[in-house]
């Protein structure tokens, strides 16, 4: 479905010439562009741009230092330059409501440029020498979303602008809905940008046109951002799709803390995509507590006009997921309560459901190495590398089939306490080279970007024939599976098993078989 919100690319610097940058960004997808003159600084080019015939609506601006703009000089200079290039009809024209409120001249002057009542919403009216620009009054918060965000956009709307802009500082998911809240509750006729900065507002970038938001910034490249968090015009178009985002796409998101450089975007929208599903996933950042985690669900339990349909739940909140799905009553599939973590929640006409779809992927990345995993009757010894969340996952995975596990950990105490949970054995970490186990697993962090040319256990050292898996995928080939290969064992990938997960995912959610080439061709690019 395309979307009737508009995307705007702001130019912030020359050269390269004004008429080529809005060339390239209508190119890339834009819809029209924002001329940030607080930043351009010489307004010339500006006014030589304004006189040509546009190829797209402007939206004229010139920030205050107050709402983080770049204007150094004062007030009276900002008011004669908006009204020298506003009078070249740029289209829109996007005020401070704080300027508005605070001085009749602007009213009067700025008001007289622009068409409609107030500056008002009729684009024909005004009868202004350029034939009227649309007045944009806008608010930016960079320290934060307030608690009461109708009491801040109300004085906006009643001044009776064409659009209202309100822009906040998110610090988490939670911020984020609330902004995005402004925009489903906002009443009919209005237009409004509602849109939250800093890495946990992209979700409101993304799903603006769900709520029907009339406008979204993107930048060309990352050096462009006017506001922290700003995507690029690409990763809205290609990892997001956002020009299939409507008020019918369900939501789908990545619950972390961090959670900015997760691959689940990438794969899970991907997927949906080639399937022809109406669904985007967005990253959700949650602060790290139990508290912050069991508050963001709880809010989004109670709204489900939001249409959020799943979540895949990452570090650290896997192990809160299981608890807040316990505390609560939901289900939750018994080797995800046996791993004591879940990765995977899908919303159920009557709550939520807890998978744990890593065990699935241990099991599914094995069986690539053909027989590796045996028969019923006999299942290899396994030697698990690590007692973290991943470690847990693989051995309740492995003792599922009936394979017997030693762990091994650097932190003996937490082997033992592992071993002692799940009924497995474990060692000293000083023995992990003396395994001798048909397969040997890396679950433990050692060797993952940007520490690379770590292994945790000597390759050397392993008997020829071993089965490796590293659960490690960034990179795909680490340098423990580079030179196990070469000592003559077989290697598992932890792509492998990454692509395994997020189909099993994928297939809980949309119940339908996972496009797994997708998955291998996104995570591959
Ligand atoms: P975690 O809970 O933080 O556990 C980290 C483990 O790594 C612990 O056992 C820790 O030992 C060990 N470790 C860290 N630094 C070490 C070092 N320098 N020397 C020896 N041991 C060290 O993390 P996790 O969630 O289990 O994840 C572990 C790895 O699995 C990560 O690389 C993650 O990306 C990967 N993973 C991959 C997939 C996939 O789909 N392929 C899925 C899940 C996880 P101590 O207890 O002694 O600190």
């Amino acid at each position: 479905m395309s979307s009737a919100t508009l995307l705007a690319v702001p130019l912030t610097r020359t050269p390269p010439p004004l008429a080529d940058q809005v060339q390239a960004a209508l190119a890339a997808g834009a819809d029209l562009v924002e001329l940030r003159v607080d930043r351009l600084g010489d307004p010339d080019p500006v006014a030589r741009l304004l006189e040509q015939p546009a190829p797209c609506p402007y939206v004229l601006t010139i920030r205050s230092a107050a709402e983080g703009g770049a204007w150094q000089a004062g007030e009276a200079e900002r008011l004669s330059l908006y009204l020298r290039l506003g009078r070249l009809g740029p289209g829109y024209l996007d005020l401070e409501y704080a300027s508005w409120a605070h001085s009749e001249d602007i009213r009067q002057r700025i008001g007289g440029l622009c068409c409609g009542a107030g500056g008002g919403s009729s684009p024909d009216g005004g009868g202004t020498p350029s034939g009227g620009s649309q007045l944009i009054l806008s608010h930016h918060d960079f320290r934060g979303t307030p608690a009461d965000l109708d009491a801040v956009v109300r004085p906006l709307f009643d001044a009776e602008p064409a659009v209202v802009k309100a822009v906040f500082m998110a610090h988490d998911a939670i911020d984020a809905w609330r902004v995005l809240d402004l925009l489903r509750r906002r009443g009919p006729g209005r237009r409004l940008i509602a849109l939250a900065m800093g890495e946990a507002g992209l979700l409101t970038r993304v799903l603006a046109p769900k709520f029907s938001g009339f406008l979204v910034f993107a930048t060309l490249d990352a050096a462009g951002a006017t506001a922290p968090g700003q995507p690029t015009v690409r990763e809205l178009l290609e990892v997001y799709r956002w020009r299939e985002v409507g008020p019918a796409t369900r939501v789908f998101g990545v619950v972390g803390w961090p959670v900015t450089h997760s691959r689940s975007p990438h794969v899970h929208n991907a997927a949906m995509s080639a399937a022809g599903i109406d669904g985007v996933l967005v990253p959700m950042p949650v602060a790290p507590d139990y508290a912050d985690f069991a508050a963001f669900m709880d809010w989004l339990t109670a709204r489900p006009e939001f249409d959020v349909a799943g979540l895949c739940v990452t570090i650290p909140h896997k192990v809160h997921a299981l608890r807040w799905l316990t505390d609560h009553g939901f289900a939750v599939e018994p080797l995800a309560r046996r791993a004591g973590a879940v990765n995977t929640l899908t919303r159920a006409e009557d709550g939520w459901r807890g998978d744990n779809t890593d065990v699935a992927g241990v099991l599914a990345a094995l069986q690539t190495a053909a027989g590796a995993l045996g028969t019923p009757d006999a299942r290899p010894d396994v030697a698990v590398l690590g007692a973290g969340g991943a470690a847990r996952a693989t051995v309740v995975a492995l003792q599922s089939l009936g394979c017997r596990v030693t762990v091994y950990n650097r932190m003996s105490r937490r082997a033992a306490g592992l071993a002692a949970e799940l009924g497995c054995a474990w060692a000293p970490w000083e023995d992990r080279a003396r395994a001798r186990a048909p397969i040997v697993i890396n679950a433990t962090s050692v060797g993952m970007q940007p520490h690379v040319d770590a292994v945790p256990v000597d390759p050397a050292a392993l008997d020829p024939g071993t089965v490796v898996f590293d659960l490690v995928y960034t990179p795909a080939e680490t340098r423990l599976l580079r030179e196990a290969c070469r000592h003559g064992c077989r290697i598992v990938s932890g792509v492998e098993m990454f692509i395994a997960q997020a189909a099993a995912q994928f297939e809980l959610w949309h119940n339908r078989p996972a496009p797994r080439d997708i998955l291998r061709a996104v995570l591959a690019g």
